[in-house]
């Protein structure tokens, strides 16, 4: 569109044309919704009915980058038909199943446009928001919009309480603040996608990041619905497996808390000594020589030792996972992509 046609006069002054300009550059900003699909064939059609109708209605030019993330139903075939007949829709194909994480950095590394949007394939989180968090970037200027859930609908007590707990636990252990109760439900714009493509680590606790990133960050409350169909695809394993990537990645604090168990493991150590020698000398004490107090204390001391080795043992796992350097997925096929991934 011409910037003269926008003028009703002719006579625009020269920071109208300017506001202008700025308006048509916000509005038309590009958007990519990425889509992380593992085993979600009870989904997808529906998913991207709602996405589809969602950014059609939208001024800005769009685009979906679905990954399949080694789907071993039929997804994969799914979204190839979708790809098929709709060249906005682009899909890569994981070599096997990597998880949630490396899937949506895989859309993030291949998103070209001004902003992305990060959405799960079962509809918890609802895409008519879209437009929302749009508005929400827009108003607002700010680089990252994150979804905070203000309830979670279809999820059991357990997911409630221990996702609870983990997003609390993790403020309390992380030097990054982190918002409480969002997921990857986020918009990010340009700058913080550009950040994150610099990133060199493997482990990517992508929320984290985000929120390590900087930049400006605002929230966008929501009610988050229950899974439209299928299972979870985050059973308790894998949400261990998350969880504990994500402190290990985000905290020392457990190194520091190893010793600090290991301090006090020593201060009672040196109390008990100095008690039962008094004891023995001046006659408060009678140590009985049971075996009952001996194996407790060993088995006690021997149980803190353990857990200070193991919690060790996890960095150094880290480090041995970061050296090796694999890298994060392995793209089997793509369609309708042509660009390569941006990583640096
Ligand atoms: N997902 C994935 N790879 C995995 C596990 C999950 O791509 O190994 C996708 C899944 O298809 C969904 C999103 O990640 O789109 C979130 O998973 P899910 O809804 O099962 O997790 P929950 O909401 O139960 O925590
Ligand atoms: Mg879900």
């Amino acid at each position: 569109m011409g910037l003269k046609s926008l003028a009703p006069s002719g006579h625009l002054h020269y920071s109208d044309y300017l506001t202008t300009l700025i308006t048509l550059t916000t509005i038309m900003k590009t958007l990519t919704v990425i889509i992380p699909c593992f085993n979600e064939e009870l989904v997808i059609g529906e998913c991207h009915r709602r996405v589809k109708n969602v950014l059609d209605a939208l001024p800005n030019p769009s685009e979906i980058i679905y990954i399949n993330d080694g789907s071993r139903d039929k997804t994969g075939t799914l979204l190839d038909g979708i790809a098929e007949a709709d060249p906005q829709v682009k899909v890569l194909h994981f070599s096997r199943n990597f998880g949630h994480q490396p899937a949506v950095t895989a859309g993030i590394n291949h998103c070209q446009s001004d902003l992305a949007v990060i959405l799960d394939a079962d509809l918890q989180d609802p895409p008519e928001l879209i437009p929302a968090i749009l508005e929400t970037q827009r108003a607002e200027e700010a680089n990252v919009v994150y979804c905070v859930r203000k309830s979670r609908a279809g999820e059991g007590r357990f997911k409630l309480l221990s996702a609870k707990l983990f997003y609390r636990t993790m403020n309390w252990m992380s030097e990054v603040n982190f918002p409480l109760d969002a997921g990857d439900f986020r918009l990010i714009d340009r700058k913080v996608i550009d950040e994150f493509n610099h990133l060199r680590e493997k482990g990517k606790y992508i929320r984290g990041l985000i929120s390590w990133v900087g930049f400006k960050q605002v929230p966008f409350y929501y009610e988050r619905e229950a899974r439209f169909a299928g299972d979870t695809k985050y059973p308790l394993g894998k949400m261990i497996g998350f969880a504990s990537n994500a402190m290990l990645y985000f905290s020392k604090k457990p190194l520091k808390m190893a010793m600090g168990l290991g301090f006090l493991a020593v201060m009672v150590g040196l109390v008990m000594a100095v008690w039962f020698t008094l004891g023995k000398i001046y006659g408060f004490s009678h140590a009985e020589s049971g075996w009952t107090s001996i194996i407790t204390t060993i088995i006690f001391f021997g149980g803190v030792q353990l857990i200070t080795v193991g919690v060790l043992g996890q960095y150094i796992g880290i480090l041995f996972d970061e050296i090796k350097s694999r890298p994060e997925y392995i793209i089997d096929r793509k369609s309708n992509v042509s660009n390569p991934p941006s990583t640096h």
